[in-house]
């Protein structure tokens, strides 16, 4: 196994939110955009509270995404033409873009405790599988993807951490390829809330298939670091119990946006999920206390960079 954390600690716990963009509540729906009054004030409530715990924020560099699921109808009950089509409507090109949201990148860049990684460049792709961004294309399109998203990042001034989570968790081998040779250093493929937790289980859920779920591995033949999530805010503290028993990384996962267009995300941002991380991370504290490693995503392939 890797040597992925302090020899002094016996697990860890890092904390991930996805899908972060400039949305205001005044759009189709908040995503960050309402900076201390929505949903970022709650996770900054949350890192209030745990003194210890920190965050990975991971953005969207221009955000078109308006709904993830077809309402282009007709048109998506069409097999193979409607691979060829949006099937929903997005924001015009740029207006989520964080070149055009220097606020909003400053209020991410000062947040204590919080490190910012990649979410995609668009979160869209055409077809049924709207929010899938990473799919079927070509290794040289992968690469024009993700050489946008990062100048993007850069021009806006982003302090970000080189880590991807990719926007619903699909990580082709040639998107590894290409974080690969542009110095990525970690990526967040898997996640898994129902396998049970044993020291040899692994992804059976979404994304990279059969990584471990309670430890970082590498993937790509050795190139690239990745971190699997294996809890949300509808797991059980018995799972986040197990897991840090198991001496694994409690990965807890929660998604910026609660509700669009009457989907309601189950891990989504609010009062009530921090509440509950609240509860789960106190009983952690008070059970575990220095034998857990409160870390990030960034700090945690950094450590496996270092050491392995
Ligand atoms: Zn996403």
């Amino acid at each position: 196994m890797l040597n992925w954390k302090p020899q002094n600690k016996k697990a860890a716990i890092c904390f991930t939110i996805d899908d972060i963009h400039p949305a205001k509540s005044s759009d189709a729906y908040e995503a960050g955009g309402d900076l201390e009054k929505g949903a970022l004030g709650l996770v900054m409530e949350l890192l209030n509270r745990h003194p210890k715990l920190k965050v990975t924020l991971f953005t969207t560099a221009n955000w078109r995404e308006i709904s993830g699921t077809p309402t282009r109808k007709l048109l998506a009950s069409i097999p193979f033409l409607r691979d060829k089509f949006y099937l929903a409507k997005r924001w015009p090109i740029d207006k989520m873009n964080l070149e055009n949201h220097p606020e909003f990148v400053t209020f991410l860049n000062t947040m204590e405790r919080a490190e910012i990684a990649y979410h995609g460049l668009y979160h869209v792709h055409k077809g049924m599988k709207i929010p899938v961004e990473f799919q079927n294309q070509t290794k040289e399109e992968f690469q024009e993807i993700v050489t946008e998203m990062v100048r993007i990042f850069d021009s806006a001034g982003v302090n970000v951490v080189k880590g991807i989570c990719p926007p619903g968790w699909n990580a082709p081998p040639q998107l590894l390829e290409v974080l690969k040779e542009q110095n990525f250093n970690f990526v967040a493929s898997a996640r898994d809330i129902f396998t049970p937790i044993t020291s040899d289980a692994t992804n059976a859920m979404s994304g990279l298939m059969d990584v471990p779920l309670l430890y970082p591995s590498k993937v790509a033949n050795g190139g690239i670091t990745h971190i699997p999530s294996n809890f949300q805010a509808t797991s059980r503290i018995e799972r986040a119990r197990a897991i840090l028993d198991n001496g694994g990384l409690l990965s807890i996962k929660a998604h910026m946006v609660k509700t669009a267009f009457g989907i309601v995300a189950l891990d989504g941002v609010d009062d009530i999920y921090i509440n509950y991380l609240d509860a789960l991370l106190t009983v952690i504290e008070n059970e575990y206390g220095d034998d857990i490693w409160w870390t990030s995503m960034g700090e945690i392939s950094n450590h496996i960079a270092q050491y392995n």
